[in-house]
């Protein structure tokens, strides 16, 4: 059975300001996805496309308007406790320390699960997690005393700690440096490769080099509909040296940017071209810009 199937889910995000001109927004049109236990499927596409809205469903932070999710063969009908997710602002609690922040994940989890676990028990997997993401020295801190890369260790490690079947992530390394990234990627990778069992992972991200370091599949997501679908199959592990010299790897690259290239003119585009022609008081369109 798979882990996570999508049933011709289609989802509007209601406007409720009831402003003048304000719409229903649909973000995802009849959408039909199953993914296999273990499976690291990356999510690409152009910002808008709807990506996170097909996460949030996953999740059940949304309900699909149309259509079903389904969790090992189960309707979805909330959060639940057989998915954890990372976003991109790290979201940590921010009054409490590293290491209570991944405890805390822990015992939700095993309450929610009735898992047994002992405060002993939870104590040793925060602290065997923050060594995996190599943040043991910085357990006693609180979030607001780390870098951005750092926090977003700590909130891998919270992620991975909790054990769920499937882990969830929606563009966590966006807001970080080149070099934090690529570790990042390196120990996300690592990680999921290291079960015996590999969780099944949904990473949305809009970076091709990130979702073929990363991906056993990746889906392309436009407009609100999923364009493409195929498999990465590349050997592991990865590294972005092993792939410069990969032939196959340039070509499932080469697929990718042209799929960035060829679908819907860029949503960015034309939002950034409106919000200039706001502050500079008249129409600039993108091939007119500097
Ligand atoms: P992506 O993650 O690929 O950038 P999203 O799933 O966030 O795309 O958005 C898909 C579409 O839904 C976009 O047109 C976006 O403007 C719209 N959208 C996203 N969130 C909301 C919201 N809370 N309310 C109204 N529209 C939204
Ligand atoms: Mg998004």
């Amino acid at each position: 059975m798979d882990a996570i199937a999508l049933q011709h889910v289609s989802f509007t995000y209601e406007d409720l300001s009831h402003a003048k001109g304000a719409s229903a927004q649909r973000a995802l049109t009849d959408v039909s996805l199953s993914v296999p236990q273990g499976q690291f499927l990356c999510v690409i596409g152009h910002s808008g496309g709807g990506k996170s809205t097909l996460l949030r469903l996953i999740s059940g932070l949304s309900l699909p308007t149309e259509g079903t999710v389904l969790i090992d063969g189960n309707p979805v009908h909330g959060p639940g406790m057989d998915r954890s997710i990372v976003f991109q602002d790290y979201a940590l609690f921010p009054w409490m320390r590293v290491k209570r922040n991944v405890e805390f994940g822990i015992e939700q989890a095993n309450t929610v699960l009735g898992r047994g676990l002992s405060k002993h028990a939870i104590a040793q997997r925060a602290d065997e997690y923050l060594r995996l993401v190599n943040m043991q020295d910085a357990c006693n801190k609180y979030p607001y005393q780390l870098s951005g890369g750092m926090q977003q260790r700590v909130a891998i490690a919270r992620a991975l700690a909790m054990d769920t079947q499937i882990v969830l992530f929606d563009e966590p390394f966006g807001a970080l440096d080149v070099k934090t990234r690529r570790s990042l990627q390196t120990l996300v990778s690592s990680l999921w490769a290291r079960s015996e069992s590999p969780k099944t992972t949904v990473f949305v991200t809009h970076d091709i080099s990130e979702a073929i370091l990363l991906a056993d599949r990746v889906v392309f997501v436009d407009a609100g509909q999923i364009t493409a679908d195929f498999m990465v199959d590349l050997p592991r592990p990865r590294t972005v040296e092993n792939l410069a010299h990969n032939a196959q790897a340039q070509e499932i690259e080469k697929r990718l940017t042209d799929l960035f290239y060829e679908s819907s003119p860029a949503e960015d585009e034309e939002e950034i071209a409106l919000s200039l022609d706001a502050v500079l008081g008249q129409e600039v369109r993108p091939w007119q810009r500097f």
